[in-house]
Formats: C-alpha cells, sequence, structure tokens
C-alpha cells in the first residue's frame, strides 16, 4: 500500500518519468550541462537544453545516453537523482522503487551501472528493463504470449528492431540512425542545396512540420531561416516537404535495412506470426510522415504506428510495476 513505485525512460533524447495510476509525471530532455573547469553539473534537463548552442566555452552540454550507451556514469547519475526528486512529493520520505528502462543494446556491466546510479539516487530497488520490451507493453502487446511481435523503436540517437516471445528478446539489433541523423541530414541537403547554414534545432522542427518518408502529392511548405555561408548574413528561404523527404530517405533506408535484417535473423515460427499480424512503430520516428507506409511497402508486412509513441516505453514501465511478477522474466533486479 505504502509502496512508492517511480518508472523512468532514460531515452537517448527524452526521459520520462511515469507513476502507477498516475501517469507521466515528468518529461525532459535527457540532457545535463556540466562546467569543464571544476566539472560540476550546472543543470539538468530543460533548462540543460536550453543552454544547447547557447554555452561560453567554459560549459559543456552532454546527452549522457546519446548512442544508446551510458557514456559517463556520474552524469547519468545526476540526471537519475534529478527525475527522481523532481518527481517525488515534498516530505515524503519513503524511498521509492525504480523501473528503469535502458538500451537494448547496452551491456550487462552498463545494466550494473544504471542499478547502482538508481540505488545513489536515493531507491529502496531497481529494475532494469530493455526499452523495446518496455514499448511493446506500453503499445499493449501482450508480450509473455508465445506469439512473435515485432517492435521498431524510432528514437533519438538509437533505432531499435527486436522481435518479442515468450517475454523477451528473440532477436534485437539498435543501430545509431534515428531523429538526431534524420535532423543531420536535413541539415546538410539545405546547406549543399542552398549554401545555407541552419541550427540543430531548425532542422528538428522542419523534420517534425513537413517531413514526410514517402513524396506527397499535395506538398507542404514552410520558410526557415538561416545564415547564406557565402555573405555570411542571415537569409530566409522556402522550403517543400518533398526535398525533406529526398534528403531524409537514405537514413530512413538505413532503418528499413534493419528491420529486414532482423526479419533474416529470426526463426521462421516467429516471422510467420509477424507476417499475419503486422509490426509495430513506437518512439518519436514513428510521427515522421507515412514512415509505416514506407516500411510496410519496402518490407510488405502491414505496420502500425503505436498509440502516443513517445510515451510507450513510460507506460510499459507503469504496466510492469503493477504486474512485476507477470513480467519477471523481463526485468534484473536489485534491491537495497
Ligand atoms: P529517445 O527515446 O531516444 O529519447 P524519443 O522516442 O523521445 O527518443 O524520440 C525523440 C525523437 O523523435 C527526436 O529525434 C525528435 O525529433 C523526434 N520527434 C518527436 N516528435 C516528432 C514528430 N512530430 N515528427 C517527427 N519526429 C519527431
Ligand atoms: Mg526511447
Amino acid at each position: 500500500m505504502f509502496n512508492r513505485k517511480i518508472g523512468i525512460d532514460l531515452g537517448t533524447c527524452n526521459s520520462i518519468v511515469f507513476i502507477p495510476h498516475k501517469g507521466v509525471v515528468l518529461s525532459e530532455p535527457s540532457v545535463v550541462a556540466v562546467t569543464l573547469a571544476e566539472n560540476k553539473i550546472l543543470a539538468v534537463g530543460k533548462e540543460a537544453k536550453e543552454m544547447t548552442g547557447r554555452t561560453p566555452d567554459t560549459i559543456r552540454i552532454y546527452r549522457p545516453l546519446k548512442d544508446g550507451v551510458i557514456a559517463d556514469y556520474r552524469v547519468t547519475e545526476a540526471m537519475m537523482k534529478y527525475f527522481v526528486k523532481k518527481a517525488s512529493p515534498r516530505f515524503n520520505f519513503l524511498k521509492p522503487e525504480l523501473l528503469v528502462g535502458v538500451p537494448a543494446g547496452i551491456t550487462s556491466t552498463e545494466k550494473r551501472a544504471v542499478i547502482e546510479a538508481g540505488m545513489a539516487a536515493g531507491a529502496k530497488g531497481v529494475y532494469v528493463a530493455k526499452e523495446p520490451v518496455l514499448a511493446a507493453i506500453g503499445a499493449g502487446i501482450p508480450i509473455n504470449s508465445c506469439s512473435g511481435h515485432m517492435i521498431i523503436d524510432i528514437g533519438g540517437g538509437t533505432s531499435e528492431v527486436a522481435v518479442i516471445s515468450l517475454g523477451g528478446v528473440v532477436t534485437c539489433q539498435s543501430l545509431r540512425v534515428a531523429g538526431d541523423k534524420i535532423d543531420q541530414s536535413i541539415t546538410n541537403y539545405i546547406k549543399k542545396k542552398y549554401n545555407l547554414a541552419i541550427g540543430e534545432q531548425t532542422a528538428e522542427e522542419i523534420k517534425m512540420k513537413i517531413g514526410t518518408a514517402l513524396s506527397e502529392k499535395e506538398e507542404r511548405e514552410i520558410e526557415i531561416r538561416g545564415r547564406d555561408l557565402m555573405s555570411g548574413l542571415p537569409q530566409n528561404i522556402k522550403i517543400k516537404s518533398n526535398e525533406i523527404c529526398e534528403a531524409i530517405s537514405d537514413r530512413l533506408n538505413e532503418i528499413v535495412q534493419t528491420v529486414k535484417d532482423v526479419l533474416r535473423d529470426t526463426p521462421p515460427e516467429l516471422s510467420a506470426d509477424i507476417m499475419d499480424k503486422g509490426m509495430i512503430i513506437s518512439g518519436g520516428g514513428a510521427l515522421i510522415r507515412n514512415i509505416d507506409e514506407l516500411i510496410a511497402q519496402s518490407i510488405g508486412v502491414p505496420c502500425f504506428i503505436a498509440e502516443e509513441p513517445l510515451l510507450c516505453v513510460a507506460k510499459g514501465t507503469g504496466v510492469v510495476l503493477d504486474n512485476l511478477e507477470a513480467y519477471k522474466k523481463s526485468i534484473m533486479t536489485k534491491r537495497g
């Protein structure tokens, strides 16, 4: 009854804190600002992200999970402490149990590091589960059944493609091509075609507003501002959705290729299940227009976008925390 339980989706781009029966209580960028000289942590989350691209060279902005591995233990620990503290009511000194979603690609040493970081952040016990498993649960897939399910999670730093059956990951691949690289390909395209330099945030905004995985008959268009590389002066240009489609297609095809590779490595019974039921896409990348159509057309298997794709992993933590016994095969534990 007086058990406090907190789920954390420690994403490469966004971290989400979820409390069972309450829902999402916090969603902030997985970003930490550190002073270079004293190596002191200055800011975490939103506040740190706002500093991106605006810092003097005495401050460094970290995304500690950027590539789906834990690049810096201390920074990860600070981030988790901040999230746990911010999600806890004041004057509640009961130590919570934590369930942390981690990229499927991390090693067992890194998993243990996350558990230690959780304990150091003040948890009574820490459970760790792989993100694709949590994403599948959050998307409403009955992962404990003996039928095969495929989940394609397209995040910021990594895309993870996994086949799940009987509560565990059967085959899985993680690639470092996801939202960030897609943004970069937009930046490069505009630089090459228009001689215009744009910032990271502008590239992301273009992707969200007019990005599409398949070319469209009725094109959408937006006006963007950048710096002309010849004159060095600010300049506005108009850009169309089919140009963005062209800019990002190589990146998207890498994701499609990974889905093919995973299917090829999947035992035939399970891939037959997937052919029947289709594949599920989660993560922020699922919101790229027509991405489901592109994957379905390229592979010849139906493809569905999960409900609230950005929240699948977080919702999955809530379901697991509520039913720890049923999901014990899918988690790794340490109790304090
Ligand atoms: P992670 O789990 O790695 O932290 P998320 O699942 O939170 O990643 O997804 C973040 C990525 O999703 C970012 O690259 C962001 O640009 C992208 N994204 C978010 N919303 C949209 C959208 N509406 N259209 C396209 N991409 C989006
Ligand atoms: Mg994620």
